[in-house]
């Protein structure tokens, strides 16, 4: 059975760390479905078709990497594209807490999903998007953390 994983996120909008970790994750699955989840409660910075192109961007070249979107729980769509492996990138013991408890529900709503865990590199702990949103907002230049590929003004 092929190792298919998704790994479900926000990416708003995709960083370094993101990048980092989907590369590392490679060479371990046949393929990697990244996946935006559409959360109505959650509110976005940037439109999803925006972060779904930077993500494609950024992977451009990589056969193995798809990009879509899903809304609803994350195990039924993993039920639907065939997945049996969630990836999930960990920073920090708060990040490891969180992902605990998600990781341990998503096993009883679907037991045959494992999921993977990367740790992050150290030069990446302390990103996230929220705070390339600030960047952004506040006129900065977010160039340093997010993917080479993609330009944000
Ligand atoms: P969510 O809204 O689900 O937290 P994010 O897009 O913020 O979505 O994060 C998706 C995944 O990427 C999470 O597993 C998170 O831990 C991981 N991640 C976020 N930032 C980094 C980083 N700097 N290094 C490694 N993993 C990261």
């Amino acid at each position: 059975m092929d190792k298919i994983a998704v790994f479900p996120g926000s990416f708003d909008p995709i960083t370094r760390g993101h990048e980092s970790v989907i590369l590392r994750a490679i060479p371990i699955f046949e393929r990697i479905i990244i996946a935006i989840g559409e959360n109505t409660e959650k509110k976005n910075f940037f439109p999803i078709e925006q972060r779904m192109a930077w993500i494609r961007e950024t992977f451009a070249g990589h056969p193995t990497i798809e990009v879509t979107s899903y809304s609803g729980l994350t195990v039924e769509f993993c039920r639907k594209v065939g997945a049996n492996y969630i990836l999930r990138g960990l920073r920090t013991s708060a990040d490891f807490e969180f992902e605990r408890s998600i990781g341990q529900i998503n096993k009883r709503l679907l037991a045959d999903i494992e999921t993977i865990f990367l740790l992050t590199t150290p030069e990446y702990t302390a990103l996230n998007s929220s705070i390339v949103r600030d960047i952004i907002r506040h006129g900065g230049d977010p160039s340093d953390f997010v993917p080479s590929r993609i330009k944000i003004s």
